[in-house]
C-alpha cells in the first residue's frame, strides 16, 4: 500500500502510538491502517483485556516495546506465547495508565469498550498526549473532566467515531460560531422500520444483524436501540462545544454520509465515503494531513440515491431520553451509560428481552438524583451505583414475578 506518491507526503517524522484495546475491531483496523501507512508510525505499546492469542500475534507482527494485559491471570500465558521477543509485559489495574503515559508515546488511540479505559485516557490527557478517542465512554462519562484536563495540559482530542470525525472534517469549512447545527446520521439499525410493539419479539440474532457496519456486539446492540446515537449526541456536545438542542439525528440507511454540519448561511457540509472505520482512524492519526487509505472508493453512481428519515421517538426511546440526561448534566450521563452497559450485557446473555434495555435505563435514571462529578472517583462511584442498581432492580422484578406465579 505504500507507493512512492504516498511516501513523499508522509515520511517527515515518526510518530509513536499506543493502542488501548488493540484486539477489538477498532484496534485491529488501526493496526491495518498503521501497517499500510508505513514507517511514519511506530507501535510502541499495545493493550488488551483478555485476548492473549490475538495480542501475542500482534506483538510478533508489530514489535511493540510494551504490552499490557489487563487481566493479571493472563500475564503468564501471554509471556509464554510471546516467547523471547523483547517486550515488557505490564498487567493489573494500572497497566493501561502506564502505557498511556509512557514518555515516548505521542498518540494514544483508545478503543477500550466500557468505563475500564477511563483512568488511562485521563492520564494521557494529563501528559499532554494526542488522544484519538474511538470509544464513547471518555467523553460521555467524563466529558467535563476530560476536556478540562486536556485544556489544562495542552492535550489534543481527536474523534475516531465515524460521525464525529465527519463533523470534525466538515467543521473545517467554517468558523465554529457560524455553525447552526450538527446533524448526526445513523443507519437506523435493523429496527428502522419497526413499530414500538414489534420490539417485544426481537431475538438476539435480529438485534446483532446490523445492515451496514461490522462492529463488536455491544456497539451493534447500541445501534439497534439507537443508544449509540444518543451517546454520540453527548460526545458531540463535548467535542464541539454546542448545546444539545443544536445537535440533531437523521436516519440515513445507506451509511454513506457519515454526518453533516449546517452553517448559518444555510450551507450543509457532509463528509461521505464507504462505511469503513479505517477512514476516521487514519484521519485522526494523520491529521491535519490526508494520506492514501485502505477504504474502497465510494461510487455514488452505483448507489443511485441517498435517503433520509426522522427516527421514530417511540421506537428509539433512548433518543428522547438523552436530551433530558444532557440537561441534567453532572452524573446523569454516567448513569445513562452504565445502566445501558449492564442492560446490553443482560440482553446479550439472554437474561432480558430487547425492549427491557431502555426500560432498565429509564428506571435507573428515575432512581438517581444527579450530583456534580468533578473527579474520576466521584464518576466511578456513580458508575458502580448504576450498575448495582440495574442488577438489583432486575433481581427484584424476577422475585416479584416468581411470587406472582406461585400465587
Ligand atoms: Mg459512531
Amino acid at each position: 500500500m505504500t507507493g512512492p506518491h504516498f511516501l513523499r507526503y508522509c515520511r517527515d517524522m515518526v510518530r509513536n502510538i499506543a493502542i488501548l484495546g488493540s484486539t477489538g475491531s477498532i484496534g485491529a483496523n488501526a493496526l491495518r491502517v498503521i501497517e499500510a501507512l508505513g514507517d511514519e508510525f511506530r507501535i510502541v505499546a499495545l493493550a488488551a483485556r483478555n485476548s492473549i492469542d490475538l495480542l501475542a500475534g500482534q506483538v510478533r507482527r508489530f514489535g511493540p516495546s510494551y504490552v499490557a494485559i489487563a487481566n493479571p491471570e493472563k500475564a503468564k500465558p501471554l509471556k509464554a506465547l510471546i516467547g523471547d521477543q523483547a517486550c515488557d509485559i505490564l498487567t493489573g489495574p494500572d497497566a493501561l495508565s502506564e502505557i498511556a503515559s509512557l514518555e515516548e508515546v505521542d498518540i494514544v488511540l483508545t478503543a477500550v469498550v466500557g468505563a475500564a479505559g477511563l483512568p488511562a485516557v485521563l492520564r494521557a490527557a494529563e501528559m499532554g498526549k494526542t488522544l484519538a478517542i474511538a470509544n464513547k465512554e471518555p467523553l460521555v462519562i467524563a466529558g467535563q473532566l476530560l476536556t478540562d484536563t486536556a485544556a489544562e495540559h495542552g492535550a489534543t482530542i481527536l474523534p475516531v467515531d465515524s460521525e464525529h470525525s465527519a463533523v470534525f472534517q466538515a467543521m473545517h469549512a467554517g468558523q465554529s460560531e457560524d455553525v447552526k447545527r450538527i446533524i448526526l446520521t445513523g443507519s437506523g439499525g435493523p429496527f428502522r422500520k419497526a413499530r414500538p410493539e414489534d420490539l417485544q419479539q426481537v431475538t438476539l440474532e435480529q438485534a446483532l444483524n446490523h445492515p451496514t457496519w461490522d462492529m463488536g456486539p455491544k456497539i451493534t446492540i447500541d445501534s439497534a436501540t439507537m443508544m449509540n446515537k444518543a451517546l454520540e449526541i453527548i460526545e458531540a456536545v463535548w467535542l464541539f462545544g454546542l448545546p444539545a438542542e443544536q445537535i440533531d439525528v437523521l436516519i440515513h440507511p445507506e451509511s454513506v454520509i457519515h454526518s453533516m454540519v449546517e452553517f448559518v448561511d444555510g450551507s450543509i457540509l457532509a463528509q461521505m465515503g464507504t462505511p469503513d472505520m479505517t477512514v476516521p482512524i487514519q484521519y485522526a492519526l494523520t491529521y491535519p494531513r490526508r494520506c492514501k487509505g485502505l477504504a474502497k472508493p465510494l461510487q455514488l453512481e452505483k448507489l443511485g440515491c441517498l435517503t433520509f428519515e426522522t427516527p421514530n421517538p417511540e421506537v428509539f426511546r433512548s433518543l428522547k431520553l438523552v436530551y433530558d440526561v444532557i440537561r441534567q448534566g453532572g452524573s446523569a450521563p454516567v448513569v445513562f451509560n452504565a445502566a445501558n452497559e449492564v442492560a446490553v450485557e443482560l440482553f446479550l446473555t439472554g437474561q432480558i428481552p430487547f425492549h427491557q434495555i431502555v426500560e432498565l435505563i429509564e428506571d435507573c435514571l428515575s432512581r438517581h438524583s444527579e450530583t456534580p462529578c468533578p473527579t474520576l472517583d466521584a464518576l466511578l462511584q456513580v458508575d458502580a451505583w448504576a450498575r448495582r442498581t440495574v442488577k438489583e432492580t432486575l433481581k427484584l422484578s424476577f422475585l416479584a414475578r416468581d411470587s406472582a406465579e406461585k400465587v
